[in-house]
């Protein structure tokens, strides 16, 4: 390929081209699967997401095999290029993997590098992260209600604290003008609804069936769909219960009752970030 000039940007095929280097806008779903059966079995994957947006590149929950994941649908991305890891609980489907990538970011701890994101009680005696990598990051931030993070041209903001067995909190982030929320494990409650407000919202869909005390169930989405009106919402984090339905199925219903775009999504997809926002 020729050489372009010094800051010179081009379009090419919807994704920016930067000194021959490519800026994607982007959410890669490193895993749509979560709770017990599905780990043990990796009936689906259980990686988490990746966002790439304006050059960086974080990392959310990263649960059971989250690394082979990333190896597989990114072959050409270094793993070592993450720059921020947000862990929104310890439970395992969540955090399984973390440790390895505080590793892998780190390169064993000979590089100080990265910044790292979870709740108070994701570290020390019954936390999951290995206190000893700590000290390779470049930061560790104790995730609060209402607690704001800079990183690039991303704006990060934790609104509330969910209902869920242990601490635990989505986010909601800016980039450029646009909003992306993610809400993780909760019971439904209804502040959630002005808490994650976005053009793009994800959430977390575990089960069919009434609200228990942990997990939102499929009317308390259509709910927040219509509560908040996004552009679109994603659907993730699958149990045994919602695979056997076909989460398709799942989502189509909630886009009837709604009238929102709703996907569900799928392991190892790559959403553009215009694509998202081209829906609504
Ligand atoms: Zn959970």
């Amino acid at each position: 390929m020729k050489k372009l000039p010094k800051n010179t940007k081009m379009v090419c095929n919807g994704k920016k081209v930067n000194n021959g280097r490519r800026d994607v806008d982007e959410i890669v779903f490193l895993g749509t699967g979560g709770a017990r059966y599905v780990i043990a079995k990796q009936l689906r994957a259980t990686g988490g997401m990746l966002f790439r947006f304006g050059g960086k590149n974080v990392l959310v929950d990263p649960g059971p095999e989250s690394l082979y994941r990333i190896l597989t649908y990114l072959p050409k991305f270094n793993p070592e290029k993450i720059d921020v890891i947000i862990l929104s609980h310890k439970h395992i489907d969540h955090s399984g993997d973390i440790n390895v990538y505080l590793d892998v970011i780190t390169k064993g701890g000979n590089n100080k590098h990265g910044i790292l994101l979870a709740p108070s009680d994701a570290f020390g005696e019954d936390g999951v992260i290995h206190r000893y990598l700590l000290q390779f990051l470049d930061e560790t931030i104790i995730i609060k209600e209402n607690l704001d993070f800079r990183q690039g041209d991303l704006q990060f903001h934790f609104p509330i604290r969910h209902e869920h067995r242990v601490e635990t909190y989505g986010f909601r982030f800016l980039y450029r003008e646009h909003t992306i929320s993610y809400i993780t494990d909760t019971k439904y409650f209804p502040e959630l609804i002005p808490a994650y407000r976005a053009d793009i919202v994800i959430m977390n869909l575990i089960k069919l069936g009434a609200s228990d005390i942990d997990h939102l169930s499929i009317d308390d989405c259509a709910e927040i769909i219509a509560g908040i009106k996004p552009k679109v919402a994603i659907i993730t984090h699958f149990g045994m219960t919602m695979i056997r339905t076909g989460p398709w199925n799942v989502a189509r219903q909630l886009k009837e009752r709604t009238g929102v775009v709703v996907l569900a999504a799928e392991d190892g997809k790559h959403y553009a970030l215009d694509k998202l926002l081209s829906y609504g």
